[in-house]
């Protein structure tokens, strides 16, 4: 049996933690975060849920179908465009449709993957590590948290499931790895959460209207999906996502500015004026998606007993599929660096 430090619970980090504690490995998990899920995020508010981060997904691997079909099964995700999307850019790096999404939102799909880990894996949240740092020669490692404090528990191995840039720094111990992330590159994107009291005109069918000025990737209505709330005097939701370059080119607006972007965007591709919204938050994710995955599957140092998976690696699917995107290769990232590591582990 070994210990293994897992950082990051996004779905790459839940991931090969279920899988390295159904072969047997005690596991500690660690996000910085309240709670699971990473990018696959829902926010809540006064006025409702909205999946902010990833929209969906797409399954394009036998296994990931396979495991896509049991999720389905458990009631865990549903299927289908239903109309939501009202506009998506042509951004071939982004262009795979994601017709798949968590039920009752993105992020239970996440709390469900945490709710079947078994006992052996402990979980800790607001953790953020700072630092992975060797005990003394060939003793395993140590984990440094942002408080500064060591965390005094030994690993036997360390797994690093964060977004590439952040794990460039976290997999200093490894140069080669380190280096692969520095220059793996990801696409900010900003995002507006917004609802309206009345209904928009009848809009809902996934339309041709392209945004001219090139500022939103996709136009999302976020309520309409199987499981979804809906507010008393709330009669939308929608989650507006601006395209990597105007995201890029206003990366340091205030949120209010990047707000009345976005609306007016949408407003255009409405081609009519809209009334104030109710509701309307921005955020900014810095690491949305990766634009280059490594072919890899994932990275792993024996000696060293160091790994690092997500969506920064396994661009190839099955031969003659379309390339995986960013949820499918957390998995197949997580799941197989999960097979490596339990052949070459053994205790220290
Ligand atoms: C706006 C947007 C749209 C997207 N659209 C799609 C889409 O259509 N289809 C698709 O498949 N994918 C899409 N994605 C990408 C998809 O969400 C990601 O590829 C996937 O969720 C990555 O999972 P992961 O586990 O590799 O990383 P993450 O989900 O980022 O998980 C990493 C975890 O590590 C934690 N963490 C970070 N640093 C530390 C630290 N120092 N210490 C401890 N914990 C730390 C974070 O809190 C996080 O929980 C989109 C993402 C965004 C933001």
């Amino acid at each position: 049996m070994v210990a293994v430090a897992v950082i990051g619970a996004g779905i790459a980090g839940l991931t090969v933690t279920a899988e390295l504690a159904a072969l047997g490995h005690d596991i500690f998990l660690f996000d910085k975060s309240r709670s699971v899920g990473g990018r696959c995020a829902t926010r809540r508010s006064a006025v409702g849920a909205f999946d902010h981060g990833a929209p969906g997904f797409s399954a394009t691997t036998a296994a990931f179908r396979a495991q896509v079909a049991a999720w389905r099964h458990g009631g865990w995700v549903g299927a289908g465009s239903e109309g939501d999307a009202l506009a998506r850019h042509e951004a071939p790096q982004h262009s795979t449709p994601s017709p798949i999404y968590g039920v009752p939102s993105m992020n239970a799909l996440a709390r469900q993957l945490e709710a079947q880990l078994p006992a052996r894996v402990t979980l800790h949240t607001d953790s953020q590590v700072t630092a992975i740092e060797p005990v003394s020669e060939g003793e395993g490692w140590q984990l440094r948290l942002s408080d500064g404090i060591a965390c005094t528990a030994r690993f036997d191995a360390i797994v690093v499931t964060v977004p590439a840039e952040q794990a460039a720094l976290l997999l200093a111990p490894d140069a080669a790895q380190a280096e692969a992330m520095r220059h793996t590159r990801s696409d900010p994107c900003w995002t507006v959460m917004a609802a309206w009291a009345r209904p928009r005109p009848a809009v809902l069918e996934t339309s041709l209207s392209i945004d001219a000025q090139r500022v939103l990737l996709m136009a999302r209505r976020d309520d309409v999906r199987q499981g979804r709330t809906h507010e008393a005097g709330i009669a939308n939701r929608w989650v507006l996502h601006a395209t990597p370059q105007w995201t890029v080119e206003h990366l340091d607006a205030p949120a209010e500015t990047v707000t009345a972007e976005l609306l007016r965007a949408f407003a255009r591709l409405l081609g009519t004026a809209l009334e104030a919204p109710l509701h309307a938050v921005a955020h900014r994710w810095r690491y949305a998606q990766v634009r280059a995955p490594r072919s890899e599957p994932f990275g792993w140092h024996p000696a060293l007993r160091l790994g690092s998976c997500g969506d920064a690696w396994h661009a190839h699917g099955d031969p003659g599929s379309t390339s995986p995107d960013g949820i499918e290769r957390a998995w197949l990232s997580g799941r197989a660096l999960a097979q490596q590591m339990h052949q070459t582990l053994s205790p220290l």
